[in-house]
């Protein structure tokens, strides 16, 4: 019997999962339309385009902007069992091992601004290494990880549609810098027995570089699995994850779509 080194027997048996130090991939995952595999290491990772300097201020919200997080409190979220327990400090919240938190409020078509940054000094590496994540209606995931020189599979690094899309191209900021994350989305449809009308939509610009261009989302964001759709309302919470690392957050901020532009209809005949 051939002795495995631990990281790849605990990857092996499914304790792994996402957080393993040495998680570049799996080749038992089921394929995507796309023809890779979920979390396929060969898929090839996205290549790395510089995106200039880091914004030092957080960029000002419009003026028609819902504020997510003013830089003080964190009464527009909530935890598991009740307020939100991120800590907040310098103008910024950070992931401290308390669990998930979502805004209160709920979102369906919309325009998301994120401002976070990974740990600095860096610690491990693959997706134990910066994760976080930026979950529409709780389920629809913007990988959030420190991908600056830190490879792991290509669906699962930073700015992917978590286990379905890489993004075009790796723009991750260096650990401790602030990134931006500029979001269209497009909720799905669905009809009253729960068949998907319409799949949901992401438009992704990470520090101001495209990354998604109305990129169809195949489902819910699982780890290891195909996705698939379950019926939800016409809106959701925005939830941030707590994978255990102290990334931080700032400036979150919502502008509602009417992507249907349903406002614009002319008024029926008479
Ligand atoms: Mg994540």
């Amino acid at each position: 019997m051939r002795i495995l080194p631990l990281p790849l027997l605990l990857a092996g048996s499914g304790l792994c999962a996402s957080s393993c130090a040495q998680d570049l991939g799996y080749t038992d995952t089921p394929f995507l339309p796309s023809g890779w595999r979920v979390h396929d290491p060969a898929r090839p990772r996205p290549p790395v385009v510089d995106p200039g300097p880091a914004p030092g201020a957080p960029v000002p919200p419009p003026a028609d902007a819902i504020v997510l997080f003013d830089g003080k409190s964190l009464d527009a979220f909530r935890g598991r069992d009740g307020a939100a327990k991120w800590a907040v400090a310098g103008g910024y919240f950070e992931a401290n091992r308390t669990g998930d938190i979502e805004t209160v409020a709920e979102f369906g078509d919309c325009q998301l601004h994120v401002e976070w940054a990974t740990p600095v000094p860096a610690r491990g590496s693959g997706q134990g290494r910066g994760n976080s994540g930026v979950f529409l209606f709780r389920r629809y995931e913007i990988q959030v990880l420190d991908s600056f020189d830190n490879a792991t599979y290509a669906d699962g690094q930073a700015a992917a549609l978590y286990g379905q899309v890489p993004p075009l191209v790796n723009v991750c900021r260096r650990p401790g810098e602030w990134q931006t994350y500029d979001v269209v989305f497009r909720a799905p449809r669905f009809a009253d027995d729960g068949k998907v009308l319409e799949p949901a939509r992401a438009t992704v610009i990470h520090n101001g570089v495209l990354v998604h261009h109305d990129q169809e989302i195949l489902g819910e964001m699982v780890h290891r699995r195909l996705p698939v759709y379950t019926r939800h309302g016409p809106k959701g919470p925005i939830k941030l994850q707590d994978h255990g690392d102290p990334v931080r957050f700032r400036n979150l901020w919502v502008r509602e779509l009417d992507l249907d532009r349903k406002a614009d209809a002319a008024p029926a005949p008479k």
